[in-house]
């Protein structure tokens, strides 16, 4: 069953990577934008067609979260992080960057110190503007869920016309701050198999990853029903075991189950 954030801000919940997390959903409060259609989502599939005018607007986003910063800071209740994330891909939003300028602003006059996190999918990478913005946030964790392309094409189900080379490329140009974002599955597909945990899935990731050089990588599976049948998820065990593989290279990996 898919969740949809009804809401453009949510929470804070308690996030299994994040901590207490307050989230803002730049996309539609009723349908989900991606330009991806991973066959784990939560949020289900991707629609074909959604009117881009149902991003929230840039004035709604920013009073909704200033308004529920200052609740949040008379009740003295629990936040850990203002998180980017919602019913889709949030760098789709047309005015991303200036959305970031906003939260940051909001950010630095009701809680200084806590920090600014953006789950992506990591395809506007190529746009300068939105890979400037992305940079300005304190935890950009960015999705690269296989290095193998057909692997990464199964998984997450990009248009037949996207560019894995240069997603690749992108990817490369972000090192030094980001977040890497992993999801381990296995399953089958239309009758192709399909499994990113083997050892030459993890070699090939770990070509890609290591001269990234992340602050961190966030390992996880599967938690609430995904829109494609035919999935399994990692156990914990199994998990633990690929973190180990990882944490064997030096990197610094967390693990949420
Ligand atoms: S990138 Fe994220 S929002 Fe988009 S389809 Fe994949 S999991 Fe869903």
């Amino acid at each position: 069953m898919s969740i949809l954030f009804h809401d453009i801000i949510f929470g804070p919940v308690r996030s299994r990577r994040l901590g207490y997390s307050l989230g803002i959903n730049l996309l539609p409060t009723n349908s989900k934008i991606c330009s991806f259609n991973c066959i784990y989502c939560e949020c289900g599939w991707t629609p074909v067609n959604t009117p881009l005018s149902k991003f929230n607007s840039r004035k709604d986003i920013f009073s909704e979260l200033e308004i529920r910063l200052i609740e949040i800071k008379n009740n003295n209740e629990p936040l850990d992080v203002i998180t980017f994330a919602g019913n889709g891909e949030p760098t789709l939003h047309p005015e991303f960057s200036e959305i970031v300028d906003d939260v940051i602003l909001l950010r630095n006059k009701y809680f200084p110190e806590k920090k600014i996190a953006v789950l992506s999918n990591a395809t506007k990478l190529g746009n300068a503007k939105i890979l400037e913005s992305l940079r300005k946030i304190d935890l950009p964790i960015l999705k690269l869920d296989s290095a193998i392309e057909s692997t990464f094409r199964i998984i997450n189900n990009p248009p037949s016309k996207f560019d894995f080379n240069k997603y690749i490329n992108n990817l490369s140009n972000f090192k030094d701050k980001i977040i890497v974002q992993t999801m381990f599955l296995r399953g089958e597909i239309n009758g192709q198999k399909f499994d990113n945990t083997t050892e030459i899935e993890l070699n090939e990731w770990l070509k890609i990853v290591k001269p990234l050089n992340p602050v961190n990588v966030m390992i996880y599976s599967i938690d609430r029903e995904p829109p494609a049948k035919n999935l399994v998820k990692i156990l914990p065990d199994e998990l633990k075991l690929i973190a180990g593989k990882l944490k064997a290279h030096n990197l610094n990996v967390m693990t949420a189950f």
